[in-house]
């Protein structure tokens, strides 16, 4: 099958921690993890929705877990989905109560195979500290692993003051937004080495620090990547809608990956309202596919299309190819490994058709405007067959079928 690239840039070297079974960090390949938007305490809700975002290939889910209701679901959900032969490890997303909630629902903290704690929030501002030493010792006492969850939405704001009032005795030498970016960088350094003192493994804490703006990530991400050895989870925080929110986030994440750095990706896309949860699985595993970190599904490559093609029919043959991948794929995937790494290439006319279809492991060439009805197809570099009347769709799909299953 077609070779695949990687980065020539190194990986930043972090301490492994191992989530559940499914190690971030190390020498493992950037985990691909998303969230709930479901109420934990629905737990019919919870489980169809961690099934599908699971199948749509996220490697870690994580969940609500806000109160005592939602405490006492986390186990019942965990259950479920082991009935279902789901055996994705459940990260609990904790804020001001965290302490509390897993003191009092011990089945809680066992069901889940990671904390995500926010030391901006974790209880009220006097007793902060023994809260959040309250969470790590819960965590050592479970071994569990924990995600220092730093987000600028929720800043530590003692430290963030402290660090404007040492800029201002200084004389101003760092603008306000360098000193925001510094606060976020120090918050979760700091809370890092809060928890490795009260005990906390090295190999039991990831660190992240979320921020909205695509400068703001890249220059924070870049910093404490230099600051510590922690695995690191990635993600732009509210990056929005639709295109928005996949572009700010590609950019962002895709720039810091290929510098090697972090070690799990979450893309945070605002849904449309009834849309589909697993649309940010999806852009994450399409945003390392792309960059070739990892490999997921085949790849379609298409052309875009121009006026030498006066139909749609080669855009709905590569939609139907694609779709019929990643509908084949959790099947395919255990019978015929190695089919990720699979091209394809569906192109509108003999200007760059055959060149690109030669270069995919299967691709065609459907007739431009003016072109002889035939569409030539290449496997494997060479001519393999040549597709003429009105079936050329259903003929080459069946092709790629048995490409795929021979
Ligand atoms: Fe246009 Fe042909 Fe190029 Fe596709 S391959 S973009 S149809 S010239």
């Amino acid at each position: 099958m077609t070779g695949y690239f990687s980065s020539p840039f190194p990986r930043r070297v972090s301490v492994g921690v191992d989530v559940g079974g499914v190690m971030v960090g190390g020498d493992a390949p950037v985990v691909v993890q998303s969230m709930t938007n479901t109420d934990t305490v629905d737990v019919d809700g919870t489980v169809a929705q961690i099934a599908a975002l699971h199948k749509a290939g996220s490697e870690l889910v994580r969940i609500t877990v806000d109160r005592d209701e939602s405490a006492a679901a986390v186990p019942r959900i965990r259950d479920r989905l082991l009935r279902l032969g789901i055996h994705v490890p459940l990260v609990g997303d904790f804020h001001y109560i965290g302490h509390k909630l897993l003191a009092d629902h011990p089945a809680c903290a066992e069901a889940l195979a990671k904390y995500r704690i926010n030391p901006g929030n974790v209880g009220f501002k006097d007793k902060k500290d023994k809260q959040f030493a309250d969470i790590v010792e819960m965590a050592i006492r479970h071994d569990k692993p924990v995600r220092i969850g730093v987000n600028w939405g929720s800043l530590d704001q003692e430290l963030l003051t402290r660090l404007m009032n040492e800029n201002k005795a200084k004389g101003f030498p760092m603008t306000a937004q360098d000193v925001l970016r510094e606060a976020i960088v120090q918050s979760a350094v700091l809370s890092a080495r809060m928890a490795e003192e009260i005990g906390l493994g090295r190999n039991r804490i990831i660190l992240s620090a979320k921020v909205s703006g695509v400068q703001d990530l890249i220059a924070v991400y870049a910093e404490l990547a230099k600051r510590c050895d922690h695995a690191l989870h990635l993600g732009l925080t509210e990056a929005g809608m639709g295109s928005k929110g996949i572009v700010a986030s590609s950019a962002s994440m895709g720039i810091l990956l290929q510098q090697g750095i972090g070690d799990t990706i979450r893309i945070s896309l605002t849904p449309e309202p009834g849309g589909d949860r697993t649309r940010e699985v999806q852009v994450a595993q399409e945003l390392l596919q792309t960059m070739g970190f990892r490999q997921f599904v085949p790849i379609v490559a298409a052309c875009p299309g121009c006026g030498r093609t006066t139909s749609t029919v080669f855009q709905e043959l590569a939609q139907t190819i694609q779709e019929d991948i990643r509908r084949n794929m959790p099947v395919w995937r255990t019978k015929y490994p190695g089919v990720e790494q699979l091209k394809v290439a569906v192109m509108g006319c003999i200007v760059n058709g055959p060149g690109e279809s030669k270069h995919a492991d299967i691709g065609i060439s459907l007739p431009g405007t003016g072109e002889t009805p035939a569409a030539p197809v290449f496997i494997d570099g060479e001519k393999a067959a040549t597709l003429r009347g009105p079936n050329i769709a259903a003929d080459f799909e069946k092709m790629v079928a048995d490409y795929i299953e021979n």
